[in-house]
């Protein structure tokens, strides 16, 4: 009997055939223990009953076959071009694969071994013959693939298929019977099959259906493991944890929401319940708060950190930028002041650093507002009790363990913001640790923004400079953002002060011109922004600085240069700065504009479809799932995300269902044994399986 956990402690180098050549390559693959090995699952299976003999397929449509190369041959019929034939036969027929400029298939493919080839079956000159075929090599030179259902694995670090089923074949038999870690009652209940026949069948499947439920036992483990590493995170960080029971009566909230220009949407006010029960609660809060821009997260952050002000402690907002740490502190300390709460800005370049952080430790600031100098050494707080951390996604979970830290005794609330929509599935993998509010409502009154794709260099773009010196007349103001310029901020800032050049002696000689980069001098960046938030500044010609939170009402058109170049997010992130008016009407018609800049003509199938869900949608939800669908789940959040480093088979737009039922049974598991001391196997499993990613879930 071995376990998982086991075998994934187990040197892949133990299997018979890995060797001293396969092994290094192995490894490099990330194979590197026998559970690696048996979990590297065939990719397809080829069912012998299902392969039409090659005289009986139908010519010209999406057909694969299975046969023995007869014979392989190179040419090189003129510079640059290599064909590779391969007569490849089977008991009725033969077929002449060709391949172009792949000339390693010869190599691959010497007499005798067994193939299977997909693609069209054509007849040329009385032969049968597939250009180009995608092929599968499923036996070496001189043997045949066993079995009526041949599995077919992804070719990994060189190593083809057929070398895999060897291998696996040699592990098989030495490993099981494998463990399960899971009840037999939860099996049933879930119709899943056990560990030890899963693991066997997605090998060595007998029916299709076998090899289906083989993959949904797996993929479900995958699911499971991962949710209950981040059942076991929660646990750890606010039902194990003794926090503040902060009070909700003295009415601090009220008033300050009593004195907001507007009425809070029903969104707001139920969100803002959602916290403050939270917060009321013994243990710390960890919760999400998404909601799209101008959904009106500030509000709810203000009332969070009122919550603990009026209970004595300190608040604190960590923004990702200084551009924004001052623009929060802007719209709030007049507000605050109104209603007797001291506040504070602390960035690097914050005029009164040591004034704010002397205020911090001796408690004479109630709120404070800042950037990463929040975090570093030498900042005390007296007593902090709610942390606000807005847009999430620029920082990295170790910032907000550190600003955690920053309390003396007892845990913080923690607040997260993000903007950038996350769907659901995604909500319950990564961030399935934290609580989530969603404010899924804006506020009434918003002008709308019409998207539209123009065309550069022609009539297109004048219209848009026309529409933008009329808007100026009227006192409205624009934003043009430049092309990013990958990796480099250098190259990005030297792009948008050319372009402001450009524009303000070419185009524009009778508007007043603004230039705002990453790379300008803090006092410069500050400067800028402040005459553009006065009215002083027409056209703020920028880089994506702008893009997170830069918030000024009177702005009503966007030129998005290059707009193909930008991220489905990042653009709706960009749009998003629009409208950002509590519902005066900008220009009479109540229209905001946003002019995606992009050549037709260079397009990328991609960079087409990223355009044309944002002219189709201003709703980030839609426009995050239309994202995952046109990237594809797996680069969404990238590689460097935790939790999702576990997920193999799994997919989790696909296999959602059995996520959310996966999620279920793991957060049920772990609230009936909170330290799964009834579960050992379960536990040593979720250790051994996650590896590094389980650093991550246990940090803080
Ligand atoms: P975000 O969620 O993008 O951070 P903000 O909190 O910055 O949004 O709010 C965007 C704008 O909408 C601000 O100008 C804010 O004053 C305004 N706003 C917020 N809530 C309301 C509301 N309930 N009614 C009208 N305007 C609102
Ligand atoms: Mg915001």
């Amino acid at each position: 009997m071995s376990s998982l956990a086991y075998l994934s402690r187990q040197p892949v180098e133990l299997v018979k055939g890995v060797g001293d050549r396969m092994g290094p390559k192995l490894r490099e693959a990330g194979i590197e223990s026998v559970a690696d090995i048996l979990l590297h699952v065939p990719r397809r299976y080829i069912d012998r009953s299902l392969i039409a003999p090659m005289a009986e397929v139908p010519l010209d449509v999406e057909a694969t076959v299975v046969g023995t190369v007869e014979k392989v041959s190179l040419r090189r019929p003129r510079r640059g071009l290599t064909i590779v034939e391969a007569i490849v036969r089977d008991d009725t027929a033969f077929v002449v694969a060709t391949f172009f400029n792949q000339p390693f298939r010869e190599r691959q493919l010497p007499e005798g071994t067994e193939v299977a080839l997909s693609g069209k079956m054509q007849r040329f000159r009385g032969r049968l013959q597939m250009k180009a075929p995608a092929i599968d090599v499923l036996a070496k030179s001189g043997h045949r693939a066993t079995g009526r259902i041949v599995p077919v694995y992804p070719t990994v670090a060189g190593i083809v298929s057929w070398r895999f089923e060897r291998m696996i074949d040699n592990a098989l038999p030495r490993a099981r019977p494998i463990d399960d870690p899971l009840p037999e009652n939860l099996l049933d209940r879930l119709d899943l099959l056990d560990r030890d026949t899963a693991i066997a069948a997605i090998h060595q499947p007998e029916s299709s259906a076998d090899s289906d439920a083989a993959r949904r036992r797996l993929v479900f483990d995958e699911l499971f493991r991962l949710e209950v590493a981040l059942a076991l995170q929660k646990r750890r960080q606010v039902d194990d944890q003794e926090g503040i029971a902060h009070s909700v009566e003295a009415g601090l909230v009220e008033t300050y929401l009593e004195t907001l220009p507007f009425a809070p949407t029903n969104a707001q006010l139920r969100v803002i319940a959602e916290v403050r029960a939270d917060m009321a609660r013994p243990h710390p809060m960890h919760r999400l708060l998404q909601g799209d821009v101008g959904s009106g997260k500030t509000v709810v952050a203000m009332a969070a950190l009122l919550t603990g002000v009026q209970g004595g402690y300190q608040g604190a907002v960590m923004a990702p930028t200084e551009v924004l740490a001052e623009q929060h502190y802007l719209n709030l300390a007049p507000m605050a002041g109104r209603i007797g709460v001291r506040m504070g800005l602390l960035t690097a370049s914050a005029p009164d650093r040591e004034a704010v952080i002397a205020g911090l430790a001796d408690g004479t600031i109630d709120v404070v507002v800042g950037t990463h100098a929040l975090i570093q050494d030498g900042v005390h707080f007296e007593r902090l009790g709610i942390a606000v951390v807005d847009e999430q996604h620029r920082f990295g979970v170790h910032q907000r363990v550190q600003l955690k830290e920053k309390a003396v005794d007892l845990q913080p609330d923690l607040l997260i913001m993000t903007a950038t929509p996350i769907p659901r599935t995604f909500s319950m993998t990564l961030y399935g640790d934290l609580e989530q509010s969603k404010l899924d409502e804006m506020p009434a009154h918003r002008p709308d923004v019409v998207t539209e794709l123009v065309q550069p260099g022609g009539g297109g773009l004048e219209a848009v400079y026309d529409h933008i010196r009329s808007q100026a007349a009227l006192g409205h103001q624009s934003y043009v953002v430049c092309p990013l310029v990958e990796d480099s901020a250098k190259l990005a800032a030297a792009s948008a002060t050319a372009e402001h050049e450009r524009l303000q002696a070419k185009v524009f000689p009778d508007l007043r011109l603004g230039l705002l980069h990453g790379q300008m001098r803090p006092d410069e960046k500050r400067d800028v922004m402040t005459r553009f938030r006065d009215g002083e500044i027409d056209v703020l010609v920028c880089t994506t600085v702008i893009e997170v939170g830069v918030d000024v009402a009177a702005t009503t058109v966007m030129v998005i240069e290059d707009a193909d170049r930008f991220g489905l997010s990042q653009l709706h992130q960009l749009r998003g700065r629009l409208a950002r008016g509590s519902g005066e009407d900008p220009d009479g018609g109540g229209v905001c504009r946003c002019y995606l800049v992009a050549d037709a003509e260079g397009l990328t199938d991609e960079g087409e479809a990223r355009l044309g869900a944002m002219v189709s949608s201003n709703d980030g939800f839609r426009l995050a799932e239309a994202d995952l669908e046109i990237r594809g789940a797996g680069t969404v959040f990238g590689e460097t995300q935790a939790g999702a480093t576990d997920l193999r088979l799994a997919d989790v737009l696909r296999d959602h269902e059995l996520l959310v039922v996966a999620r279920h049974e793991a957060f049920a598991l772990v609230a009936r044994d909170p330290h799964l001391t009834g579960h050992p196997d379960v536990e040593a499993e979720v250790r051994a399986m996650l590896g590094d990613g389980v650093e991550w879930l246990f940090l803080s």
